[in-house]
């Protein structure tokens, strides 16, 4: 079990070869913060966690944010965080070291995500300058794709054995990323604010809305699995447990 901490974001993955939680904070406003005292409001941070002991086991300051995503380069395990701020930051979680920022955004990164492309790991980034960056951690490459709208948030799943990114604009438009053209969008009910995939999950995204209405949606079939409604979900976080047996 993790201790009572404040994060922002949290992810698992190996690290050394240990399995571990991996955190990030952002600076908040303490005369806002809920619990204010137990913690230090002003921290930016990640941090990595044993995930059986839950013991503390690096800590990476002066980098955090809300965003976090979690892959693995040339068999290093690295993270890429992003706070209220136009430049991701690539971590090497091995040895704790930030290894420099991924620049290139004019706006605000509003999603992370991370994909695995024909030449290997890259990482997904949309923001409010209406792009949508695909860096390659191999190589350094990026390419750039114009969406034409603000993005406010980015997830990827694989469909026939193409990398698919869903981000949430007006609709929540589909791109192929290997391509990098946009090939359709799922017509959800309303504007979408956050995007989810999870462990297992195959060709599904869960679309939170800013009505807090959640749906889940096919990306293959483009087709709507189920939809829940009336929920009072918190402000900026959307998360999916393992789903097994999705209802079809
Ligand atoms: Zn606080």
């Amino acid at each position: 079990m993790l201790p009572g901490i404040r994060a922002d974001a949290v992810v698992g993955a190996v690290v050394g070869g240990v399995p571990v939680y991996v955190t990030a904070t952002e600076p908040h406003y303490d005369g806002d913060c809920a619990r204010p005292g137990t913690h230090d409001c002003a921290a930016t941070a990640v941090q990595v966690w044993d995930a059986a002991t839950g013991e503390p086991v690096r800590t990476v300051d002066d980098a955090g944010g809300r965003h976090l995503v979690v892959t693995v380069v040339d068999g290093r395990t690295v993270a890429v965080t992003c706070d209220w701020s136009d430049t991701p930051k690539l971590i090497d979680l091995e040895s704790g070291v930030v290894l420099g920022g991924l620049a290139g955004h004019e706006d605000l990164v509003q999603g992370l995500a991370t994909v695995e492309l024909q030449y290997g790991p890259a990482v997904v980034s949309v923001a409010w300058d209406q792009t949508i960056r695909v860096v390659h951690l191999t190589t350094g490459e990026a390419r750039v794709f114009d969406a034409g709208e603000r993005l406010d948030s980015v997830a990827v799943v694989v469909v026939g054995g193409r990398a698919v990114a869903a981000v949430a604009g007006k609709v929540a438009g589909l791109w192929d990323l290997e391509l990098g053209v946009r090939i359709g969008s799922l017509p959800a009910t309303a504007k979408v604010r956050k995007i989810a995939t999870w462990p297992d999950g195959g060709a599904l995204v869960g679309l939170l809305s800013w009505q807090d209405d959640v749906e889940v949606w096919d990306v293959l079939e483009r087709g709507l699995i189920c939809r829940m409604t009336g929920h009072r979900m918190s402000q900026d976080i959307v998360s999916f447990p393992p789903l097994h047996g999705h209802p079809r």
